[in-house]
């Protein structure tokens, strides 16, 4: 097949030979790359004053988005919600902010036609964050996909009315009906668990993330109308340090799963044991056990090695799960078992006399968690303001045609020849980016 198609493009398109000696190398895309990886990024999130995360804006009253979650006794209660894509719309903007600004000063074109709504569908940050089409044309599917998070505190813990007078100058007195004005806050202290996953994602990718989840984090642009003292922050906790556990896997498998907190939980103590005991060794290997699985230590020299769990079936060892604590790190392999040309003769013996199969390990999952996970996304931050600075136009366009010619020929094409041209493209909204 691919083959019959190469030969096909050597007699319509003349000297391709001369072509390929000038081609570059595309640019390394989640959606083309065969490095590309599944990160989840797991932080909790806490407020450090009032703040709003904003729902609706009435005339008076500015409503805090609430929902009512069951609980397990039959009754309701009622909580916070920070929309997923209230932050996805923050963090948006706070990503187009820094390409326009990295690639203008980089003298190439800065996409500062592409801003929300009206998204371009070819720059890098659509193809990652994604852009619909109304009409005609392809839609990009956004590879990083934002849980919406519920407070850990009920909201008539979290959330507290607030009055505002706004004084008329001249007379010292309210300025009348429309100088009483009522807003809902979150107070401080109020904790968010949230959840991102970066689905097929290549380095500078991750950083495109990392830099929104640092920066609006630090400089507190996930609240709307935030206080003089009002942000956010991540969350402490003893034996973690900073709360964010990072999950990244080569294959898109995670032998242990990212901590979630149940909506109707109230306990912040507990909410906080269940991120913990995602990173205990003798936790895990609990939550194994009771999977069925047959769990032990690893053993050096003949001793007790609390830093390495291995997961067993019938004797053979399916995962190796290592844990290096002061490199703030577990990490997952998967027992390959190797495939032998002569079995009788590679055979290896125990002591036991029982016989030994050759494998290998194969690193499937990493989880960086605290100040380590800080650096992870801080390092990732880095190279996409890296991948900025060196960014070339040309290289770019011959990176969308290779993607176009990959997702799907024909509509795609199709848009590229007619859609992207028309301005009428332009006018396009996109749906579910929520501005503040
Ligand atoms: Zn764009």
């Amino acid at each position: 097949m691919a083959r019959k198609k190469k030969e096909k493009t050597v007699k319509t398109s003349g000297p391709v030979k001369t072509q390929e000696n000038h081609k570059v190398k595309p640019y390394d895309l989640g959606i083309i790359s065969r490095n590309a990886k599944t990160v989840i990024v797991n932080a909790m999130i806490e407020t450090t004053g009032q703040v709003r995360f904003g729902d609706g804006t009435e005339v008076n009253l500015t409503i805090t988005e609430k929902d009512l979650i069951p609980t397990s006794d039959g009754k309701f209660v009622e909580k916070v919600v920070f929309a997923g894509s209230k932050r996805r719309g923050v963090d948006r903007r706070t990503i187009h902010a820094l390409r326009n600004q990295v690639l203008s000063q980089n003298g190439t074109e800065p996409f500062e036609q592409c801003y929300i709504p009206q998204l371009c569908r070819k720059c890098p940050t659509c193809w990652l964050l994604g852009a619909t089409a109304m009409g005609e044309g392809y839609n990009i599917k956004s590879r990083i996909l934002y849980g919406s998070s519920y407070s850990i505190e009920p909201s008539e813990l979290a959330v507290q009315p607030h009055s505002r007078n706004m004084v008329d100058e001249k007379r010292h007195t309210t300025a009348g009906e429309a100088g009483i004005h009522t807003e809902e806050f979150i107070k401080a202290g109020v904790h968010f668990p949230t959840i991102t996953i970066l689905e097929r994602v290549v380095d500078w990718e991750i950083g495109v993330f990392a830099h929104a989840l640092l920066e609006n984090v630090n400089q507190n642009k996930y609240t709307a109308a935030s206080r003089s003292q009002g942000g956010v922050k991540f969350t402490e906790v003893d034996a973690i340090g900073q709360c964010i556990i990072i999950d990244e896997s080569p294959i898109g498998m995670f032998p242990l799963p990212t901590p979630k907190i149940g909506a109707d939980k109230t306990n912040l103590y507990e909410a906080l044991e269940v991120y913990k005991d995602s990173l205990d060794l003798e936790k895990i290997k609990e939550k194994f056990e009771v999977q069925c699985f047959k769990v032990d230590y690893g053993k050096t020299d003949g001793v007790e090695d609390k830093t390495t769990l291995l997961i067993q079936v019938n004797s053979s060892i399916l995962y190796k799960i290592k844990c290096t604590e002061n490199e703030g790190k577990l990490e997952v392999f998967q027992c390959v078992r190797k495939e032998k040309k002569d079995e009788a003769e590679d055979i290896t013996k125990s002591e036991e006399g029982k016989p030994i199969l050759e494998h290998e390990y194969k690193l499937i999952q990493t989880r960086y968690y605290g100040e380590r996970a800080l650096g992870y996304i801080r390092e990732k931050q880095y190279e996409w303001k890296s991948f900025l600075e060196t960014f070339n136009s040309q290289r770019w366009t011959d990176t969308n045609n290779e993607i176009l010619k990959r997702i799907g020929p024909s509509k795609a094409e199709k848009a590229s020849e007619k859609g992207l041209e028309k301005p009428a493209t332009k006018e396009e909204p996109v749906s579910g980016e929520e501005s503040d």
